[in-house]
């Protein structure tokens, strides 16, 4: 029979995975002439009691696993870390909130295990229930990045995921540290399947992100995958040396508007503008190099 690990990432979960656990329970269930299930949450560093939920989940039913992070790493790391442990023939990825319907999981199956695609993932089309200005700037984060990086996002796209064990090794293989993993699942490629469904609101608790961790979550994706905004620089400096030259010429013709002082704000702007865009991506190579490790685990139940 297929086993499927549930990798689902946790950071001060309380309130919500008692019921998490009970729908997953129910959709193994419901599955159970068909599949095995394996539980693997990742506590990621929570400070509230989801680390003792999950210990106590653990003595009541052996399907559950658990690793404890040393302090809070991100959902990221906590993804890299299930995908890491994950002993099932299919993984599939999940929020713990709710947000990512279990219901959805058996339909997700059916789409990978006929062989006709190796990822099944769920799409927004609707944002209800989410702030406008965040869905502006969600909206704007996908053009910005599908215009400028090779690797395209599907609007609405989310981190629901469920791969095949092909799929989840290749995931692994990418073991950058800046990890934007809605990125990562594109570039690695194979055949996903999209199912459609409205927004749906956290079951309880309360969302970790805040605007601004959005707004810096949107620019790492993009400098993740796109090399486009080193190359702005190039462009600015073509454009202002031209605009130099015409200005020049104009004023051997005599058309004498004193130009200098608007012509030096413009190049000293575009210099620095450019050094900005050369740091951010050096701050990048800079925490690479390091070769630090993605997470640090307490504890690993398994
Ligand atoms: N999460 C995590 N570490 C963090 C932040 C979030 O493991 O530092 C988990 C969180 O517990 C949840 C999922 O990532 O299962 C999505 O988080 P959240 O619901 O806060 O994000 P949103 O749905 O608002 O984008
Ligand atoms: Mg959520």
């Amino acid at each position: 029979m297929d086993v499927i690990t549930v990798v689902a990432p946790c950071y001060n979960e309380q309130e919500v995975l008692p019921i998490f656990y009970r729908e997953l329970c129910r959709v193994a269930e419901e599955m159970s002439a068909r599949a095995e299930f394996e539980f693997l949450f990742i506590d990621d560093g929570s400070r509230d009691g989801t680390c003792s939920i999950l210990k106590e989940l653990r003595e009541q039913d052996p399907r559950v696993c658990y690793i404890s992070f040393s302090r809070n790493f991100g959902k990221e790391a906590g993804i890299y870390a299930g995908l890491e442990h994950a002993a099932g023939d299919y993984i599939v990825v999940m929020d713990a909130d709710m947000q990512h319907p279990p219901a959805f999981i058996p339909k997700m199956y059916d789409a990978v295990v006929s062989g006709e695609y190796d990822c099944a993932s769920t799409r927004r089309v609707t944002r209800k229930g989410e702030s406008p200005l965040r869905s502006l700037f969600a909206r704007l984060f996908y053009k910005v990045n599908n215009a400028l990086s090779p690797v395209k996002m599907v609007e609405g796209a989310q981190d629901f995921r469920f791969m095949s064990r092909r799929m989840a090794e290749a995931v692994l293989e990418l073991s950058e540290r800046n990890r934007f993993t809605k990125g990562i699942f594109n570039w690695v490629g194979f055949r996903t399947k999209y199912l459609e469904y409205d927004n749906v609101e956290r079951a309880a608790g309360k969302s970790k992100w805040s605007f601004l961790g959005l707004l810096r979550y949107s620019i790492e994706g993009i400098l993740a995958f796109s090399t486009a905004p080193l190359l702005l620089p190039l462009l600015l400096g073509a454009i202002l040396f031209a605009a130099g030259l015409v200005m020049a010429v104009l004023r051997l013709c005599g058309a004498g508007a004193d130009l200098v002082c608007a012509v030096i704000l413009m190049v000293g702007g575009a210099q620095l503008g450019c050094l900005g865009i050369l740091g951010a991506y050096f701050s990048k190579i800079y925490l690479e190099v390091k070769k630090r490790p993605i997470y640090i685990a307490r504890d690993i139940q398994k």
